[in-house]
């Protein structure tokens, strides 16, 4: 697994055609050196593919549907998304989960139909403020990781996976580096196990109000192989920055504890 860290913006329902030109000027003058990319709602997917093809940055979808095609109405498969050139999908993001009832089954077919159609898919996992008051983290976890994992098994290493305390995410107050990190080592460890797999194959990703103020101590962990940007990826500037921490970082992360498998 390559040390390269990866930032993934998600523009949620903003973002414009004209947005995604400022970002391609952005890229082009910048050219980040990290991997990043922009996950922008399904009518960009288009002009992204024409805007963002001659730039480092790639592009990817906030959702696909668990069926390949058919009497879906408003749906939009994997595969649909795939043919704009699209390399990445956020599947599970915590707004999916509560406003569309998302389960962890239905987050399984996604992820599975995701891969069939080529693409990397980014799921998200993460504890509500009331089940981190009771203690309840490992728990919530562990719910939301194991019928992945029981389903994919070694393919895990095909996806991507971002710790996103729900609290943390579009509050402007990220959780701190050590949090951050006592997370990731359970999250690595739980897919580890079940898995089978080493947990340097595996590459989790932490989002949740990351800033260009405070890319640098996130990605300088180890443990965190990227991040997952919000609000902050809105702003071409702050997200060249956010992509600049993340080169820097990829150089000079910090030392850790092996719990590798
Ligand atoms: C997100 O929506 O995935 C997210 C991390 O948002 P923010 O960075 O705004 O907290």
């Amino acid at each position: 697994m390559s040390d390269a860290k990866l930032v993934i913006g998600n523009w949620k329902m903003n973002g414009s055609w004209a947005k995604l030109c400022d970002f391609a000027d952005a890229a082009l003058r910048d050219r980040p050196t990290c991997e990043a990319a922009l996950c922008v709602p399904f009518p960009l997917l288009p002009a992204a593919q024409s805007a963002l093809q001659a730039t480092p940055l790639r592009w990817g979808a906030q959702d696909c549907s668990a069926h390949a095609e058919g009497a879906y109405t408003g749906e939009v498969s994997a595969g649909m998304i795939a043919e704009f050139g699209a390399r990445y999908v956020i599947l599970g993001h915590s707004e999916r989960r509560t406003a569309h009832s998302e389960t962890d089954g239905q987050i399984t077919e996604k992820v599975q139909r995701a891969l069939a159609a080529g693409l990397t898919p980014i799921v998200c996992v993460g504890e509500t403020s009331a089940e981190r008051d009771g203690n309840q983290t490992p728990t919530v976890l562990r719910r939301q990781l194991l019928q992945l994992v029981r389903t994919l098994g070694r393919d895990m290493v095909r996806i991507i996976v971002a710790y996103e305390p729900v609290w943390a995410v579009g509050r402007g107050d990220a959780a701190t580096p050590g949090l951050i990190d006592d997370t990731h080592a359970f999250i690595g460890e739980t897919l580890a196990i079940h898995a089978g797999l080493a947990t340097h194959s595996l590459r989790l990703l932490y989002g949740g109000s990351v800033s260009a103020r405070n890319a640098s101590a996130i990605l300088s962990l180890r443990r965190v192989a990227g991040v997952l940007v919000g609000g902050a990826s809105l702003h071409a500037a702050d997200f060249v920055d956010i992509c600049r921490a993340a080169a820097r970082c990829a150089d000079e992360a910090s030392p850790v504890s092996s719990v590798d498998a």
